[in-house]
């Protein structure tokens, strides 16, 4: 007879739950910020100390060759946009499926963003979508390389050399991530990486932005960095002469958030490696349980960052068990899966109704090229489609595979007892 499920009173599949806690703390992280604390290097005006080590490791960990550290990969992400020159009028493609920091920032530089649907098995941008909503007012494509997973970028690459498009990578999920052997990141004409606190490098709040140009590293300094460091690093002509007041934001990193980041940096590798072994082992003893598809990996990543685990919910061989009940009988034999919370963003009431409350935007004066874009339900289907379909499991870093093990065991019992799920617990009747 086969074992009970949990969920009608059986013994629980899995033990005792691994535990995720991130980011993992040594004494060597405790003693940096001590140190500094100690020594009062609480702020830095110019290219120093803390904040220039970290510059130095992440510009030389990916062969670039400016960094500029920030308050935050949103604010990084700002700074690209007016880096590269983006303004009013101007079109920036850019997906609907992301973090909304990725996309907001363009609305602050006037600019337009404009969405674009997502592959279906990935949650990445679609090369072939962002090709048709190229206009002549486009400038500039943002990217994300979602949950650690590099887009395709020859293709995205052939798009914006073509039309001579802007790119910026957004990293913030892809911290040290491969395509083809080439760090995600180094694509782009600038890129960026969150250091927020759950990031795969975690200086609690932080972020880069990393560029081989001159101009864009030039007013991203000019903008959030002003006088010292600006005297510092603006060269051009054109642009030295602002040293002395900037373009008026602080968007100076701490230095305890960067000696954070510094000592997390210096272990990343060793993150990869860690969650490479959990995730790629528990996707290759998932693969062939009914109802549960492996996050797709493309044969052209050669380094994925694993920052979150999304597997994805394939209902048909499940007997009519529908999503919710299928999480609740997968949790109470002690997995810890969840729905994956993100909506698109077209979905949202900013990107949904014609007055979005800001009056800072312009688009409502009439005084740019046209109106904020709206939206419905449907207009980004792939996006929805991902959406809708995908777990998140945790990301473990510290070995765990006996604990997987015990999941994927869960998995089994849970497909093996579909039938028997969904006649005890009937789905409501839909319909009039
Ligand atoms: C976290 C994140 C950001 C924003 O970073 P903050 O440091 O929190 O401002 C931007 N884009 C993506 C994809 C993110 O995950």
């Amino acid at each position: 007879m086969k074992p009970a499920l949990a969920l009608l009173g059986g013994q629980p599949a899995v033990s005792q739950p691994a535990a995720y806690v991130w980011p993992p703390i040594t004494d060597e992280d405790v003693a940096g910020i001590v140190r500094l604390l100690r020594a009062r290097e609480l702020s830095y005006y110019g290219r120093e100390g803390e904040v220039e080590r970290l510059e130095d490791a992440f510009k030389d960990y990916l062969g670039l060759r400016h960094a500029l550290a920030m308050s935050s990969g949103t604010a990084a992400l700002h700074s690209a946009f007016f880096g590269v020159g983006l303004g009013p009028g101007d079109e920036v493609l850019a997906p609907t499926f992301t973090f909304l920091s990725t996309v907001m920032p363009i609305f602050v530089v006037n600019a337009m963003p404009v969405l674009v649907d997502a592959e279906p098995d990935t949650g990445n941008i679609d090369p072939q979508d962002l090709e048709r909503r190229i206009t002549e007012r486009t400038k500039a494509v943002v990217i994300t390389h979602m949950q650690g997973h590099p887009c395709d970028m020859e293709a995205i690459q052939a798009l914006t050399r073509k039309h001579r498009l802007a790119l910026i990578e957004d990293c913030s999920h892809a911290h040290g991530a491969r395509y083809k052997d080439r760090f995600v990141g180094t694509f782009g004409d600038a890129s960026i990486f969150s250091l927020q606190g759950s990031k795969i490098v975690a200086a609690g709040q932080g972020g880069l932005l990393l560029t081989n140009h001159q101009e864009i590293y030039e007013r991203a300094t000019l903008l959030g960095h002003f006088k010292v460091r600006s005297a510092q690093e603006v060269r051009s002509e054109r642009y030295r002469p602002f040293a002395g007041t900037g373009y008026g934001l602080n968007y100076r990193m701490h230095p305890l958030a960067a000696a954070l980041a510094r000592s997390q940096f210096g272990r990343l590798d060793e993150y990869l490696q860690g969650r490479h072994d959990n995730l790629s082992y528990l996707s290759a003893r998932l693969k062939g349980i009914p109802g549960i598809e492996p996050p797709i990996v493309r044969e052209y990543v050669t380094r994925h960052a694993w920052f979150t685990y999304r597997p994805l919910f394939r209902p048909s061989a499940l007997e009519g068990v529908s999503m919710e009940l299928y999480l609740r009988a997968l949790r109470a034999e002690g997995v810890p899966i969840e729905k994956a919370s993100s909506t698109p963003l077209h979905l949202e009431p900013l990107f949904q109704v014609d007055d979005d409350g800001s009056r800072t935007y312009g688009w409502e004066r009439g005084d740019l090229t046209g109106p904020r874009r709206r939206y419905k339900p449907g207009d980004l289907p792939r996006s929805e489609q991902y959406a809708n379909a995908t777990f998140v499991l945790p990301p473990y870093t510290e070995p765990v595979r006996p604990v997987l093990d015990q999941y994927v065991e869960a998995f089994r019992k849970v497909a093996e007892h579909a039938a028997e799920l969904s006649t005890r617990f009937p789905s409501p009747p839909t319909g009039p």
